[in-house]
Protein backbone atom coordinates (compact mmCIF):
# COMPACT_ATOMS: atom_id res chain seq x y z
CA UNK A 1 0.00 0.00 0.00
CA UNK A 2 1.58 2.95 -1.19
CA UNK A 3 0.29 6.53 0.06
CA UNK A 4 1.49 9.69 -1.56
CA UNK A 5 1.97 13.41 -0.72
CA UNK A 6 3.85 12.47 2.88
CA UNK A 7 5.76 14.96 4.91
CA UNK A 8 8.17 15.08 7.43
CA UNK A 9 7.10 16.89 11.17
CA UNK A 10 7.44 16.53 14.62
CA UNK A 11 4.45 15.86 16.96
CA UNK A 12 3.71 18.86 19.69
CA UNK A 13 0.57 17.35 21.64
CA UNK A 14 -2.70 16.04 21.32
CA UNK A 15 -5.24 17.62 22.35
CA UNK A 16 -8.09 15.05 21.80
CA UNK A 17 -7.86 11.63 20.58
CA UNK A 18 -9.11 12.87 16.99
CA UNK A 19 -6.15 15.59 16.19
CA UNK A 20 -2.70 16.24 17.38
CA UNK A 21 -0.56 19.47 16.65
CA UNK A 22 2.40 18.94 14.44
CA UNK A 23 5.22 20.49 13.81
CA UNK A 24 5.32 20.86 9.91
CA UNK A 25 8.25 22.96 7.81
CA UNK A 26 8.20 25.57 11.36
CA UNK A 27 4.16 25.76 11.20
CA UNK A 28 1.76 24.21 13.70
CA UNK A 29 -0.22 22.40 11.95
CA UNK A 30 -3.69 20.54 13.08
CA UNK A 31 -3.53 16.80 12.10
CA UNK A 32 -6.37 14.18 11.97
CA UNK A 33 -5.66 11.03 13.88
CA UNK A 34 -7.11 7.84 12.31
CA UNK A 35 -5.83 5.40 15.43
CA UNK A 36 -8.09 6.69 18.36
CA UNK A 37 -6.09 4.03 20.69
CA UNK A 38 -4.00 5.71 23.62
CA UNK A 39 -0.48 5.57 21.42
CA UNK A 40 0.88 7.15 24.52
CA UNK A 41 4.41 5.83 23.68
CA UNK A 42 4.15 6.62 20.01
CA UNK A 43 3.08 9.91 20.38
CA UNK A 44 5.76 11.95 22.34
CA UNK A 45 6.42 15.25 22.27
CA UNK A 46 9.40 15.86 19.67
CA UNK A 47 8.89 12.57 17.83
CA UNK A 48 9.05 12.41 14.28
CA UNK A 49 6.19 11.98 12.05
CA UNK A 50 4.88 11.53 8.68
CA UNK A 51 1.90 12.93 7.65
CA UNK A 52 -0.21 12.55 4.70
CA UNK A 53 -1.83 16.32 2.73
CA UNK A 54 -5.29 15.24 1.69
CA UNK A 55 -6.29 16.31 -2.14
CA UNK A 56 -9.32 17.32 -0.54
CA UNK A 57 -9.94 20.96 -0.24
CA UNK A 58 -13.33 20.69 2.04
CA UNK A 59 -11.46 18.63 4.76
CA UNK A 60 -11.42 20.22 8.10
CA UNK A 61 -7.94 19.14 8.38
CA UNK A 62 -5.90 18.48 5.41
CA UNK A 63 -3.51 16.08 6.96
CA UNK A 64 -3.58 12.55 8.44
CA UNK A 65 -1.14 11.11 10.61
CA UNK A 66 0.69 8.03 9.19
CA UNK A 67 3.59 6.41 10.73
CA UNK A 68 5.77 8.15 13.52
CA UNK A 69 9.48 7.02 14.19
CA UNK A 70 9.93 5.56 17.73
CA UNK A 71 13.47 4.93 18.09
CA UNK A 72 14.82 3.82 15.01
CA UNK A 73 11.28 1.53 14.37
CA UNK A 74 8.89 2.91 11.59
CA UNK A 75 5.74 2.38 13.10
CA UNK A 76 2.80 2.69 10.95
CA UNK A 77 -0.17 4.15 12.98
CA UNK A 78 -3.00 4.36 9.61
CA UNK A 79 -6.03 2.36 11.78
CA UNK A 80 -7.83 1.95 8.21
CA UNK A 81 -4.98 0.19 6.32
CA UNK A 82 -4.94 -2.88 8.47
CA UNK A 83 -8.16 -4.44 6.63
CA UNK A 84 -6.62 -2.94 3.07
CA UNK A 85 -3.48 -4.81 3.80
CA UNK A 86 -4.91 -8.17 4.69
CA UNK A 87 -7.51 -7.82 1.52
CA UNK A 88 -4.68 -7.03 -0.47
CA UNK A 89 -2.24 -9.71 0.55
CA UNK A 90 -5.00 -12.25 0.44
CA UNK A 91 -5.74 -11.59 -3.14
CA UNK A 92 -1.95 -11.97 -3.96
CA UNK A 93 -2.54 -15.87 -3.33
CA UNK A 94 -1.56 -16.05 0.34
CA UNK A 95 -3.05 -17.82 3.00
CA UNK A 96 -6.16 -19.54 1.04
CA UNK A 97 -5.06 -21.10 -3.00
CA UNK A 98 -8.33 -20.62 -4.82
CA UNK A 99 -10.36 -17.19 -3.61
CA UNK A 100 -13.80 -17.03 -5.41
CA UNK A 101 -15.28 -14.45 -3.42
CA UNK A 102 -13.60 -12.02 -0.93
CA UNK A 103 -15.96 -8.86 0.70
CA UNK A 104 -15.26 -6.33 3.07
CA UNK A 105 -17.06 -5.31 5.89
CA UNK A 106 -19.77 -8.41 5.99
CA UNK A 107 -22.85 -8.23 8.07
CA UNK A 108 -23.70 -11.61 10.23
CA UNK A 109 -25.84 -11.81 12.64
CA UNK A 110 -25.73 -9.39 14.89
CA UNK A 111 -21.46 -8.62 13.86
CA UNK A 112 -20.04 -6.68 11.14
CA UNK A 113 -17.10 -8.82 10.69
CA UNK A 114 -13.75 -6.82 8.42
CA UNK A 115 -14.20 -9.47 5.89
CA UNK A 116 -16.05 -12.65 4.37
CA UNK A 117 -13.77 -15.21 2.03
CA UNK A 118 -14.78 -17.40 -0.09
CA UNK A 119 -11.95 -19.66 -0.81
CA UNK A 120 -11.02 -23.99 -1.14
CA UNK A 121 -14.43 -24.77 -1.08
CA UNK A 122 -14.73 -23.17 2.83
CA UNK A 123 -16.98 -20.06 4.01
CA UNK A 124 -14.35 -17.91 5.93
CA UNK A 125 -14.56 -14.95 8.65
CA UNK A 126 -11.93 -12.60 9.37
CA UNK A 127 -11.56 -9.81 12.00
CA UNK A 128 -8.45 -7.70 11.74
CA UNK A 129 -6.69 -5.34 14.19
CA UNK A 130 -3.84 -2.97 14.18
CA UNK A 131 -1.57 -3.68 16.56
CA UNK A 132 0.85 -0.92 17.50
CA UNK A 133 2.17 -1.26 21.55
CA UNK A 134 5.36 -2.48 21.23
CA UNK A 135 7.47 -2.99 24.06
CA UNK A 136 10.79 -4.77 24.29
CA UNK A 137 10.55 -6.48 20.32
CA UNK A 138 6.96 -7.93 22.35
CA UNK A 139 4.02 -6.55 20.57
CA UNK A 140 0.26 -6.23 22.35
CA UNK A 141 -3.60 -5.72 21.62
CA UNK A 142 -5.23 -3.77 22.76
CA UNK A 143 -3.63 -0.53 24.13
CA UNK A 144 -6.77 0.28 26.07
CA UNK A 145 -9.44 -1.76 27.08
CA UNK A 146 -12.18 -2.71 23.84
CA UNK A 147 -15.49 -4.65 24.66
CA UNK A 148 -15.96 -4.75 20.93
CA UNK A 149 -13.28 -6.51 19.98
CA UNK A 150 -14.68 -9.17 22.93
CA UNK A 151 -17.74 -9.12 21.30
CA UNK A 152 -16.00 -9.59 18.08
CA UNK A 153 -14.29 -12.23 19.21
CA UNK A 154 -16.94 -14.15 21.04
CA UNK A 155 -19.17 -13.67 17.71
CA UNK A 156 -16.27 -15.78 15.49
CA UNK A 157 -16.42 -18.25 18.22
CA UNK A 158 -20.44 -19.18 17.18
CA UNK A 159 -19.67 -18.67 13.53
CA UNK A 160 -17.21 -21.59 13.61
CA UNK A 161 -20.11 -23.72 15.24
CA UNK A 162 -22.34 -22.90 12.77
CA UNK A 163 -19.79 -24.33 10.43
CA UNK A 164 -17.26 -21.21 9.19
CA UNK A 165 -14.13 -20.76 9.38
CA UNK A 166 -12.87 -18.16 11.24
CA UNK A 167 -9.64 -15.62 12.02
CA UNK A 168 -8.55 -13.02 14.05
CA UNK A 169 -5.60 -11.55 12.00
CA UNK A 170 -3.21 -9.20 14.01
CA UNK A 171 -1.69 -7.22 11.82
CA UNK A 172 1.23 -5.41 13.51
CA UNK A 173 2.06 -2.34 11.89
CA UNK A 174 6.31 -2.39 12.23
CA UNK A 175 8.97 -4.91 11.44
CA UNK A 176 11.15 -7.33 13.19
CA UNK A 177 8.83 -8.10 16.63
CA UNK A 178 9.58 -11.30 18.51
CA UNK A 179 5.82 -12.02 19.24
CA UNK A 180 2.63 -11.40 19.64
CA UNK A 181 0.14 -11.34 22.70
CA UNK A 182 -2.92 -10.06 23.93
CA UNK A 183 -2.56 -7.20 26.61
CA UNK A 184 -3.71 -8.93 29.89
CA UNK A 185 -2.64 -5.93 32.11
CA UNK A 186 -5.28 -3.46 29.54
CA UNK A 187 -8.32 -5.66 28.72
CA UNK A 188 -7.94 -9.52 30.73
CA UNK A 189 -11.09 -10.16 29.13
CA UNK A 190 -10.16 -9.94 25.66
CA UNK A 191 -7.39 -11.98 26.19
CA UNK A 192 -9.48 -15.00 28.09
CA UNK A 193 -11.89 -14.12 25.37
CA UNK A 194 -9.19 -14.80 22.54
CA UNK A 195 -7.54 -18.40 23.99
CA UNK A 196 -11.54 -19.52 24.31
CA UNK A 197 -11.61 -18.85 20.64
CA UNK A 198 -8.20 -20.14 19.86
CA UNK A 199 -9.83 -23.54 22.06
CA UNK A 200 -13.02 -23.16 19.70
CA UNK A 201 -11.46 -23.36 16.35
CA UNK A 202 -10.68 -19.81 15.66
CA UNK A 203 -7.77 -19.54 14.21
CA UNK A 204 -5.72 -17.00 15.61
CA UNK A 205 -2.65 -15.06 13.12
CA UNK A 206 -0.40 -12.45 13.48
CA UNK A 207 1.85 -10.67 11.25
CA UNK A 208 4.65 -7.80 10.49
CA UNK A 209 4.77 -5.36 8.19
CA UNK A 210 7.36 -3.83 6.21
CA UNK A 211 7.03 -0.22 6.69
CA UNK A 212 8.39 2.98 4.88
CA UNK A 213 7.31 6.27 5.75
CA UNK A 214 5.28 6.28 2.28
CA UNK A 215 4.60 2.30 2.34
CA UNK A 216 3.32 -0.64 4.14
CA UNK A 217 2.82 -4.11 3.39
CA UNK A 218 2.60 -7.19 5.31
CA UNK A 219 5.64 -9.20 5.52
CA UNK A 220 6.41 -12.28 8.04
CA UNK A 221 4.42 -13.88 10.24
CA UNK A 222 5.00 -13.56 14.14
CA UNK A 223 4.24 -15.94 16.73
CA UNK A 224 1.45 -15.52 18.90
CA UNK A 225 2.16 -16.26 22.20
CA UNK A 226 -0.46 -16.42 25.35
CA UNK A 227 -0.10 -15.84 28.59
CA UNK A 228 0.60 -17.68 32.08
CA UNK A 229 -3.52 -18.74 30.99
CA UNK A 230 -2.71 -20.41 28.00
CA UNK A 231 0.93 -21.25 28.73
CA UNK A 232 1.50 -21.88 25.01
CA UNK A 233 4.79 -20.30 23.43
CA UNK A 234 6.61 -20.04 20.44
CA UNK A 235 9.99 -21.66 19.91
CA UNK A 236 10.99 -20.07 17.00
CA UNK A 237 10.90 -16.44 18.59
CA UNK A 238 12.77 -17.01 21.64
CA UNK A 239 15.43 -19.94 20.09
CA UNK A 240 17.80 -17.99 21.19
CA UNK A 241 16.64 -17.86 24.83
CA UNK A 242 15.71 -21.51 24.76
CA UNK A 243 17.34 -23.51 27.34
CA UNK A 244 20.14 -25.80 26.19
CA UNK A 245 20.72 -29.32 26.65
CA UNK A 246 23.11 -29.83 29.45
CA UNK A 247 25.57 -33.18 29.00
CA UNK A 248 23.35 -34.19 32.21
CA UNK A 249 20.77 -36.65 30.50
CA UNK A 250 17.47 -36.01 31.84
CA UNK A 251 16.72 -40.24 31.66
CA UNK A 252 19.38 -40.91 34.22
CA UNK A 253 16.84 -39.15 37.22
CA UNK A 254 13.90 -41.10 36.48
CA UNK A 255 14.46 -43.99 38.46
CA UNK A 256 15.93 -42.47 41.17
CA UNK A 257 13.33 -39.45 41.49
CA UNK A 258 10.62 -42.02 41.50
CA UNK A 259 11.86 -44.51 43.69
CA UNK A 260 12.87 -41.21 46.61
CA UNK A 261 9.29 -40.11 45.69
CA UNK A 262 7.68 -43.28 46.81
CA UNK A 263 10.05 -43.48 50.06
CA UNK A 264 9.66 -39.88 50.83
CA UNK A 265 5.92 -38.26 49.36
CA UNK A 266 3.94 -36.64 51.93
CA UNK A 267 0.18 -38.01 52.99
CA UNK A 268 -1.94 -35.30 51.43
CA UNK A 269 -6.09 -35.54 51.23
CA UNK A 270 -5.35 -35.25 47.56
CA UNK A 271 -3.12 -38.05 46.95
CA UNK A 272 -5.65 -40.53 48.71
CA UNK A 273 -8.08 -41.16 46.43
CA UNK A 274 -6.10 -39.25 43.18
CA UNK A 275 -9.27 -39.16 40.82
CA UNK A 276 -9.27 -36.12 37.74
CA UNK A 277 -12.17 -34.10 40.02
CA UNK A 278 -9.60 -33.84 43.31
CA UNK A 279 -6.62 -33.18 41.28
CA UNK A 280 -8.22 -30.59 39.71
CA UNK A 281 -9.31 -28.88 42.61
CA UNK A 282 -6.15 -29.46 44.96
CA UNK A 283 -4.13 -28.27 41.76
CA UNK A 284 -5.84 -24.94 41.07
CA UNK A 285 -5.99 -24.55 45.33
CA UNK A 286 -2.20 -25.47 44.93
CA UNK A 287 -1.48 -22.61 42.64
CA UNK A 288 -2.84 -19.91 45.11
CA UNK A 289 -1.46 -21.09 48.03
CA UNK A 290 0.63 -23.21 50.33
CA UNK A 291 -0.23 -26.83 51.06
CA UNK A 292 -0.66 -26.67 54.76
CA UNK A 293 -3.05 -23.63 54.04
CA UNK A 294 -4.51 -25.51 51.00
CA UNK A 295 -5.79 -28.61 53.13
CA UNK A 296 -8.74 -26.94 54.87
CA UNK A 297 -10.26 -25.48 52.17
CA UNK A 298 -9.78 -28.73 49.77
CA UNK A 299 -11.77 -30.68 52.19
CA UNK A 300 -14.64 -28.04 52.38
CA UNK A 301 -15.02 -28.07 48.87
CA UNK A 302 -15.17 -31.42 48.50
CA UNK A 303 -17.79 -31.63 51.33
CA UNK A 304 -19.59 -29.16 49.74
CA UNK A 305 -19.29 -30.05 46.19
CA UNK A 306 -18.29 -33.96 45.53
CA UNK A 307 -18.65 -34.21 42.27
CA UNK A 308 -18.62 -32.35 38.93
CA UNK A 309 -22.43 -31.99 38.73
CA UNK A 310 -22.76 -30.03 42.21
CA UNK A 311 -20.39 -27.51 40.97
CA UNK A 312 -21.61 -27.21 37.67
CA UNK A 313 -24.77 -26.30 39.14
CA UNK A 314 -23.48 -24.01 42.25
CA UNK A 315 -24.47 -20.73 43.32
CA UNK A 316 -22.14 -18.64 42.90
CA UNK A 317 -22.02 -16.17 46.08
CA UNK A 318 -21.69 -19.95 47.63
CA UNK A 319 -18.84 -21.01 45.34
CA UNK A 320 -17.25 -17.44 45.95
CA UNK A 321 -17.50 -18.09 49.99
CA UNK A 322 -15.83 -21.44 50.15
CA UNK A 323 -12.74 -20.04 48.01
CA UNK A 324 -12.85 -16.72 50.19
CA UNK A 325 -9.22 -16.04 51.24
CA UNK A 326 -7.29 -17.90 48.88
CA UNK A 327 -7.42 -15.09 46.16
CA UNK A 328 -7.77 -15.50 42.20
CA UNK A 329 -11.83 -15.88 42.02
CA UNK A 330 -11.39 -16.07 38.27
CA UNK A 331 -10.21 -18.89 38.76
CA UNK A 332 -12.85 -20.90 40.53
CA UNK A 333 -14.98 -19.22 38.13
CA UNK A 334 -13.57 -20.95 35.68
CA UNK A 335 -13.63 -24.15 37.21
CA UNK A 336 -17.26 -23.77 37.28
CA UNK A 337 -17.55 -22.89 33.26
CA UNK A 338 -15.52 -26.33 32.65
CA UNK A 339 -17.85 -28.26 35.11
CA UNK A 340 -20.66 -26.95 32.99
CA UNK A 341 -18.77 -27.92 29.76
CA UNK A 342 -18.19 -31.57 31.60
CA UNK A 343 -21.80 -31.58 32.30
CA UNK A 344 -22.71 -30.27 28.35
CA UNK A 345 -20.04 -32.18 26.09
CA UNK A 346 -19.09 -35.70 28.37
CA UNK A 347 -22.47 -36.23 30.25
CA UNK A 348 -20.39 -35.14 33.54
CA UNK A 349 -17.63 -37.39 33.42
CA UNK A 350 -14.25 -36.03 33.29
CA UNK A 351 -12.78 -36.25 29.67
CA UNK A 352 -9.94 -38.58 29.71
CA UNK A 353 -7.44 -37.01 27.25
CA UNK A 354 -4.95 -34.45 28.01
CA UNK A 355 -6.13 -32.41 24.72
CA UNK A 356 -9.51 -32.45 26.06
CA UNK A 357 -8.48 -31.88 29.50
CA UNK A 358 -6.28 -28.90 28.16
CA UNK A 359 -9.47 -27.72 25.90
CA UNK A 360 -11.27 -26.79 29.55
CA UNK A 361 -11.94 -23.21 30.80
CA UNK A 362 -8.69 -21.97 32.67
CA UNK A 363 -7.03 -25.26 32.28
CA UNK A 364 -3.43 -24.72 31.00
CA UNK A 365 -0.10 -27.14 30.35
CA UNK A 366 0.60 -27.53 34.00
CA UNK A 367 -3.05 -28.66 35.04
CA UNK A 368 -4.02 -30.78 32.29
CA UNK A 369 -0.56 -32.42 32.62
CA UNK A 370 -1.30 -32.83 36.39
CA UNK A 371 -4.92 -34.50 35.65
CA UNK A 372 -3.65 -36.62 32.96
CA UNK A 373 -0.30 -37.75 34.72
CA UNK A 374 -1.61 -37.80 38.45
CA UNK A 375 -5.13 -39.64 37.60
CA UNK A 376 -5.19 -41.05 34.19
CA UNK A 377 -1.55 -42.20 34.23
CA UNK A 378 -0.67 -40.31 30.96
CA UNK A 379 2.80 -39.61 30.07
CA UNK A 380 2.67 -36.08 29.94
CA UNK A 381 4.55 -33.08 31.47
CA UNK A 382 3.07 -31.05 34.93
CA UNK A 383 5.57 -28.16 35.01
CA UNK A 384 5.51 -25.92 37.89
CA UNK A 385 7.19 -23.46 39.35
CA UNK A 386 9.59 -26.26 41.49
CA UNK A 387 10.03 -28.46 38.32
CA UNK A 388 11.13 -25.16 36.36
CA UNK A 389 13.77 -24.88 39.44
CA UNK A 390 14.68 -28.75 39.72
CA UNK A 391 15.10 -28.81 36.49
CA UNK A 392 16.80 -25.89 35.88
CA UNK A 393 19.93 -26.85 38.55
CA UNK A 394 20.18 -30.10 36.96
CA UNK A 395 20.50 -29.16 33.63
CA UNK A 396 22.67 -26.36 34.39
CA UNK A 397 20.65 -24.10 32.53
CA UNK A 398 20.41 -20.16 32.92
CA UNK A 399 17.91 -19.54 30.97
CA UNK A 400 15.07 -16.82 31.95
CA UNK A 401 12.57 -19.50 33.84
CA UNK A 402 10.13 -16.57 33.91
CA UNK A 403 9.44 -17.03 30.11
CA UNK A 404 7.35 -19.38 28.34
CA UNK A 405 9.46 -20.57 26.09
CA UNK A 406 11.55 -21.64 28.36
CA UNK A 407 9.20 -23.35 30.31
CA UNK A 408 7.86 -25.11 26.61
CA UNK A 409 11.77 -26.54 26.49
CA UNK A 410 11.80 -27.49 29.71
CA UNK A 411 8.29 -29.82 28.98
CA UNK A 412 9.81 -30.66 25.98
CA UNK A 413 12.43 -32.23 27.58
CA UNK A 414 10.79 -34.03 30.11
CA UNK A 415 8.02 -35.56 28.30
CA UNK A 416 10.26 -38.31 26.42
CA UNK A 417 11.40 -39.28 29.09
CA UNK A 418 8.37 -39.79 31.54
CA UNK A 419 8.02 -43.70 32.23
CA UNK A 420 4.38 -44.67 30.53
CA UNK A 421 4.03 -47.03 33.92
CA UNK A 422 4.98 -44.42 36.20
CA UNK A 423 3.80 -40.97 34.96
CA UNK A 424 1.92 -39.86 38.23
CA UNK A 425 5.02 -41.00 40.33
CA UNK A 426 7.46 -38.93 38.17
CA UNK A 427 5.91 -35.80 37.54
CA UNK A 428 4.95 -35.58 41.24
CA UNK A 429 8.44 -36.63 42.25
CA UNK A 430 9.71 -33.53 40.71
CA UNK A 431 7.16 -31.60 42.42
CA UNK A 432 7.86 -32.73 45.90
CA UNK A 433 11.39 -32.82 45.22
CA UNK A 434 11.31 -28.52 44.89
CA UNK A 435 9.02 -28.56 47.96
CA UNK A 436 11.25 -30.31 50.13
CA UNK A 437 14.62 -30.72 48.84
CA UNK A 438 15.75 -28.66 46.27
CA UNK A 439 14.11 -25.72 47.94
CA UNK A 440 13.62 -21.90 46.34
CA UNK A 441 14.36 -19.95 49.58
CA UNK A 442 17.37 -21.29 51.13
CA UNK A 443 20.25 -23.57 50.39
CA UNK A 444 19.24 -26.97 48.64
CA UNK A 445 19.62 -29.85 50.72
CA UNK A 446 21.74 -31.43 48.04
CA UNK A 447 22.60 -34.12 50.04
CA UNK A 448 19.14 -35.88 50.06
CA UNK A 449 18.61 -35.24 46.82
CA UNK A 450 18.43 -38.43 44.53
CA UNK A 451 19.06 -36.35 41.62
CA UNK A 452 22.52 -34.94 43.39
CA UNK A 453 24.98 -37.47 40.66
CA UNK A 454 23.46 -35.84 37.66
CA UNK A 455 23.19 -32.33 38.79
CA UNK A 456 24.86 -29.72 36.83
CA UNK A 457 24.35 -26.89 39.32
CA UNK A 458 25.52 -29.07 42.36
CA UNK A 459 28.77 -29.88 40.41
CA UNK A 460 29.63 -26.26 39.02
CA UNK A 461 28.26 -24.90 42.71
CA UNK A 462 26.18 -22.73 41.23
CA UNK A 463 22.66 -23.87 43.46
CA UNK A 464 22.25 -20.30 44.53
CA UNK A 465 22.51 -19.02 41.37
CA UNK A 466 19.97 -20.50 39.68
CA UNK A 467 16.84 -20.57 38.44
CA UNK A 468 17.48 -17.28 37.04
CA UNK A 469 14.23 -15.21 37.19
CA UNK A 470 13.95 -11.72 35.87
CA UNK A 471 11.81 -9.69 37.84
CA UNK A 472 8.53 -8.64 36.02
CA UNK A 473 6.66 -5.41 35.67
CA UNK A 474 6.37 -3.31 38.49
CA UNK A 475 3.05 -3.48 40.35
CA UNK A 476 0.61 -0.22 40.26
CA UNK A 477 0.03 0.82 43.35
CA UNK A 478 -3.19 2.22 44.75
CA UNK A 479 -4.01 4.06 48.15
CA UNK A 480 -7.49 3.13 49.50
CA UNK A 481 -9.34 4.11 52.47
CA UNK A 482 -10.93 1.52 53.97
CA UNK A 483 -14.26 1.95 56.51
CA UNK A 484 -16.19 -0.12 58.90
CA UNK A 485 -19.56 1.44 59.51
CA UNK A 486 -21.34 0.13 62.12
CA UNK A 487 -24.00 0.76 64.05
CA UNK A 488 -24.57 -1.42 67.16
CA UNK A 489 -25.63 -4.70 65.74
CA UNK A 490 -24.63 -4.72 61.73
CA UNK A 491 -22.12 -3.63 59.72
CA UNK A 492 -21.95 -1.99 56.00
CA UNK A 493 -20.95 -3.96 53.67
CA UNK A 494 -21.14 -3.86 49.64
CA UNK A 495 -20.65 -5.88 46.68
CA UNK A 496 -18.13 -5.27 43.67
CA UNK A 497 -19.29 -5.27 40.25
CA UNK A 498 -19.67 -8.45 38.05
CA UNK A 499 -16.18 -7.88 35.80
CA UNK A 500 -12.52 -6.66 37.39
CA UNK A 501 -10.57 -7.30 40.32
CA UNK A 502 -12.65 -9.26 42.91
CA UNK A 503 -15.44 -9.48 40.71
CA UNK A 504 -18.76 -10.46 42.35
CA UNK A 505 -17.45 -10.33 46.32
CA UNK A 506 -18.26 -8.42 48.95
CA UNK A 507 -16.17 -5.70 50.40
CA UNK A 508 -15.94 -2.71 53.23
CA UNK A 509 -16.75 0.40 51.84
CA UNK A 510 -13.94 2.35 50.59
CA UNK A 511 -12.50 5.43 48.85
CA UNK A 512 -9.36 6.06 46.67
CA UNK A 513 -6.56 7.76 48.58
CA UNK A 514 -5.60 7.91 51.97
CA UNK A 515 -8.09 10.39 54.33
CA UNK A 516 -6.70 11.89 57.44
CA UNK A 517 -9.37 10.63 60.41
CA UNK A 518 -10.79 14.07 60.24
CA UNK A 519 -11.57 13.54 56.37
CA UNK A 520 -12.55 10.55 57.04
CA UNK A 521 -15.56 12.19 59.43
CA UNK A 522 -16.56 14.08 57.06
CA UNK A 523 -16.95 11.80 54.33
CA UNK A 524 -18.91 9.88 56.36
CA UNK A 525 -21.29 12.97 57.38
CA UNK A 526 -21.15 13.58 53.37
CA UNK A 527 -22.98 9.88 53.25
CA UNK A 528 -25.49 10.81 55.72
CA UNK A 529 -24.05 8.72 58.35
CA UNK A 530 -23.52 10.88 61.74
CA UNK A 531 -20.17 9.59 63.64
CA UNK A 532 -20.50 8.90 66.75
CA UNK A 533 -17.30 7.31 67.42
CA UNK A 534 -13.93 7.19 65.29
CA UNK A 535 -11.24 4.45 65.56
CA UNK A 536 -7.96 4.75 63.46
CA UNK A 537 -7.59 1.20 62.54
CA UNK A 538 -4.12 1.85 60.94
CA UNK A 539 -2.11 0.75 57.43
CA UNK A 540 -2.52 -2.27 55.51
CA UNK A 541 -0.93 -3.43 52.41
CA UNK A 542 -2.55 -6.38 49.85
CA UNK A 543 -0.36 -7.26 46.51
CA UNK A 544 -2.25 -8.31 43.81
CA UNK A 545 -0.31 -9.95 40.30
CA UNK A 546 -0.40 -6.49 38.59
CA UNK A 547 -1.64 -3.72 41.82
CA UNK A 548 -0.83 -3.03 45.14
CA UNK A 549 -3.37 -1.94 47.51
CA UNK A 550 -2.09 0.59 50.15
CA UNK A 551 -4.72 0.94 52.60
CA UNK A 552 -5.81 3.12 55.90
CA UNK A 553 -8.67 1.86 57.80
CA UNK A 554 -11.43 3.77 60.01
CA UNK A 555 -13.48 2.10 62.38
CA UNK A 556 -16.84 4.07 62.34
CA UNK A 557 -19.71 3.85 64.92
CA UNK A 558 -22.51 5.48 63.72
CA UNK A 559 -25.62 6.05 64.79
CA UNK A 560 -28.12 4.46 62.48
CA UNK A 561 -26.76 2.48 59.25
CA UNK A 562 -29.47 2.67 57.02
CA UNK A 563 -29.51 6.92 57.28
CA UNK A 564 -27.19 6.63 54.38
CA UNK A 565 -27.80 8.14 51.20
CA UNK A 566 -24.99 5.95 49.21
CA UNK A 567 -26.25 3.25 46.86
CA UNK A 568 -25.85 -0.64 47.03
CA UNK A 569 -24.66 -0.14 50.70
CA UNK A 570 -26.10 -3.49 52.47
CA UNK A 571 -26.56 -3.71 56.62
CA UNK A 572 -25.31 -7.13 58.18
CA UNK A 573 -24.54 -8.59 61.49
CA UNK A 574 -20.55 -10.45 61.62
CA UNK A 575 -22.34 -13.27 62.19
CA UNK A 576 -24.22 -13.57 58.70
CA UNK A 577 -21.33 -12.20 56.50
CA UNK A 578 -18.87 -14.76 58.33
CA UNK A 579 -21.75 -17.33 57.01
CA UNK A 580 -23.22 -16.02 53.85
CA UNK A 581 -20.81 -12.98 52.26
CA UNK A 582 -17.57 -13.55 50.77
CA UNK A 583 -14.66 -10.85 51.58
CA UNK A 584 -11.83 -11.20 50.05
CA UNK A 585 -8.47 -11.40 51.69
CA UNK A 586 -7.65 -8.46 50.60
CA UNK A 587 -9.01 -7.14 53.98
CA UNK A 588 -7.48 -9.49 56.11
CA UNK A 589 -5.91 -6.59 58.52
CA UNK A 590 -9.84 -5.26 58.59
CA UNK A 591 -11.87 -8.01 59.17
CA UNK A 592 -11.08 -8.96 62.88
CA UNK A 593 -11.60 -5.54 63.62
CA UNK A 594 -15.57 -6.09 62.24
CA UNK A 595 -16.36 -9.33 64.30
CA UNK A 596 -15.44 -11.82 61.42
CA UNK A 597 -12.53 -14.11 60.51
CA UNK A 598 -11.37 -13.57 63.92
S1 LIG B 1 21.48 -31.76 43.76
FE1 LIG B 1 20.91 -29.97 44.89
S2 LIG B 1 20.64 -28.38 43.37
FE2 LIG B 1 20.69 -30.31 42.29
S3 LIG B 1 18.55 -30.87 42.08
FE3 LIG B 1 19.29 -31.84 43.93
S4 LIG B 1 18.84 -30.40 45.56
FE4 LIG B 1 18.64 -29.31 43.65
Amino acid sequence: MHYTNIRRGTFIDRPNRFIAHINIKGSAETVHVKNTGRCAELLVPGAVVYVQESDKPDRKTKWDLIAVKKGSRMVNMDSQIPNHLVKEWLEEGNLFKDITRIRPEYTYGSSRFDLYVEADGKKIFIEVKGVTLEEDGVVRFPDAPSDRAVKHVEELKLAVKEGYEAYVFFVVQMKDVRYFTPNMDTHPAFGEALMDAARAGVHILSYDCDVRKDDIHIADEVPVVFDQFDQRADNAACADEAVKRSDSDLADVVEPVIAWYREHKRDLPWRREADAYRVWVSEIMLQQTRVEAVKPYYERFLRELPTVKKLAEAQEDMLLKLWEGLGYYNRVRNMQKAAQQIMADYNGEFPNTYEEIRLLKGIGNYTAGAISAFAYGIPKPAVDGNVLRVISRITGSREDIGKQSVRKKIEELLEPVIPRDAAGDFNQGLIELGALVCVPNGEPKCGECPAAGFCAAREQGAAAEIPVKSKGKARRIEDRTVFLFRDGRKLAIRKRPSKGLLAGLYEFPGVSGHLSLSEAAAYSKKIGLMPVRIKALGEAKHIFSHIEWHMVGYEILVDELERTNEKGFLFISPEEIEKEYPIPSAYESYTRYAGIRE
